[in-house]
Formats: structure tokens, C-alpha cells, sequence
């Protein structure tokens, strides 16, 4: 992504994968092809590869720098997960792109995970001696409650949802909190003046956006409330990976409505170049306005 500046924050990205990825009509149960190319003919040419038919779809990680913290936002796929394809794409990107960056683990204060699912959780941890174990030993990972919550009654019901199942709590969420590094928090959770959380449950069952505030300006990290442009063309597309897909059309609903037009910056974590964007209305329809 393009780097933000809000006040006296910034915000860039670290990614772990990007390019054509997924069919629309495979994401969307409610997908119309006639609707569907109709928008695709009018969105930026990032957002969609026509000749694989394929939407484009970025995995990253926010890195957000204030004057007191380094903070991470949603830590991919991360690596030795041992996930089968397509979720075992190469994971040397990120930690180039974690060097690049010029951060080291030890550097980290905080991770915001805005959901537990697979894409989101990765680098939370590493493998060391046969142990999952903290990738970041100085950060706080903040988790809802309620999210970790649900994952974790997943994992004992042997469950395996679309995104949380499978080995996804039991290596990159429980040695967290076993290792006294997890802030297990609420819907109105606040870190301090700077940082904030908005609930947007559905994608999964108590996902977050992640607000920043600094001097008056303000940016939303809204994880997977939408994973592609079009969800802001057809608010009512919700995808096959939403735990309650009509909860979450209501949840992204409400949040466009509530950003349209109010100069807030939006970072959809699956959002390619230049990522950032801003919303406006457009009669019960909204337009994602990449900021370039
Ligand atoms: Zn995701």
C-alpha cells in the first residue's frame, strides 16, 4: 500500500501475497454475472485480472508507528503452518518485508488481530523447538473475548468453519494466552487516545475494525467486513468465508454509510495497491475512492 500519514502516525504494509486470487462468483453465494460485470467495467483496473477472471486480492499486514508504539494489525498466514493449498504460498515475503521495514520482533508493543482467522493470525507465532511460541516476546496481542471465545469452542468441538477451524486456534491464538502475552478485551475496548476498536460482527463472530486517531484525522483498518470493491457496490454480498452472512452485510452496511462522505480513511486488509480508500454515498450503493 501507499504509505499514511494521520497526524503524527504512519501507517504502511507488509505483504505476504498479492494478485488475482478468487472468481467472484466463487466468493459470493448472492453473485449475478450481469451485475457483477457491469461494476467490474466501472472499478479500477488493481481491483480485477480479466483474463483470468480472477479478483484481486492482497494478503498483508498493517504496521502502524505512533510517537509511543509499533503496532502490527492482522499477521497473515505466517509459516510451518502446514496449510494445504492454496493457503501454503511462500511465506519469505513478509519476513523480507518485516526486515525492510526495518523492525525487529523484539521492537513490537501491540497486535490487533481484527478476527482469528487463518490469514490473520499467522505470524502471531513461530515454531521453536517443536513449540508454537510468540513471535513478537515484547507485544500485547489483543483479541475480542468473545472472538477468541468462539474459536476456542470450535476447536474442542473439533469444528472445522471456513477461516477459524482446524489448526488455526491451537497454533496461532491458545499459545498466546498461555504465554500471558494476550489482552483478551471487549467491544468498546480502547488502547488509549490513538487507538479504538468498532464491532462489525459477522465475517466472523465478534470481528473488529481497528480506528486510529491522531490530530484530528482518522483511519479505520476494517479487516474482512469487505474483501473486494464490489462488496461496496452490493453491500449485500457477503461471502462464503462469513460465519453470519447476513449479519455481516448489516454490519458492512452500517459502516459504509456511517464513513461516506466523512473523510475517514478505510484499509481493507485484502485491498491491492494503493489499498487505502475513501467512501462515498451513492444513492443505497457506495463508491471506494482509492486515495493515491
Ligand atoms: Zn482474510
Amino acid at each position: 500500500m501507499k504509505k499514511l500519514t494521520i497526524g503524527d502516525v504512519t501507517i504502511t504494509s507488509i505483504i505476504e501475497r498479492d494478485g488475482p486470487w478468487r472468481k467472484p462468483e466463487e466468493m459470493f453465494p448472492a453473485y449475478n454475472p450481469e451485475v457483477g460485470k457491469r461494476h467490474l467495467a466501472t472499478l479500477d483496473a488493481e481491483v480485477f485480472d480479466p483474463a483470468s477472471g480472477k479478483m484481486v486480492i492482497t494478503y498483508q499486514t498493517f504496521v502502524v508507528r505512533t510517537p509511543k508504539h509499533t503496532i502490527l494489525i492482522d499477521t497473515c498466514t505466517g509459516e510451518d503452518k502446514g496449510y494445504p493449498a492454496p493457503m501454503d504460498f511462500p511465506k519469505k515475503p513478509w519476513l523480507d518485508g518485516f526486515m525492510a521495514a526495518g523492525l525487529r520482533f523484539e521492537e513490537i508493543d501491540y497486535v490487533f488481530c481484527t478476527h482469528l482467522h487463518i490469514d490473520h493470525t499467522g505470524w502471531n507465532t513461530m515454531l521453536r523447538n517443536g513449540k508454537w511460541v510468540p513471535t513478537f516476546p515484547k507485544a500485547k496481542y489483543i483479541f475480542h473475548k468473545g472472538e477468541y471465545a468462539a474459536w476456542e469452542e470450535e476447536a474442542r468441538k473439533g469444528g472445522n468453519r471456513p477461516g477459524g477451524g482446524g489448526n488455526v486456534w491451537p497454533y496461532n491464538c491458545e499459545p498466546i494466552v498461555a504465554a500471558g502475552q494476550a489482552l483478551l478485551v471487549d467491544d468498546d475496548y480502547q488502547l488509549d487516545d490513538t487507538f479504538w476498536l468498532t464491532p462489525t460482527p459477522g465475517h466472523s463472530p465478534c470481528h473488529c475494525c481497528v480506528n486510529i486517531r491522531s490530530h484530528g484525522q482518522h483511519a479505520v483498518v476494517v479487516g474482512d467486513m469487505m474483501h473486494h470493491v464490489l462488496q461496496c457496490r452490493e453491500p449485500d454480498w457477503s461471502t462464503v468465508f462469513d460465519w453470519d452472512p447476513a449479519q455481516a452485510a448489516r454490519s458492512r452496511r452500517k459502516f459504509l454509510s456511517e464513513a461516506a462522505g466523512s473523510g475517514r480513511f478505510v484499509l481493507p486488509i485484502h485491498f491491492p495497491n494503493p489499498t487505502t480508500g475513501l467512501i462515498e454515498a451513492d444513492g443505497d450503493r457506495f463508491h471506494y475512492k482509492f486515495v493515491r
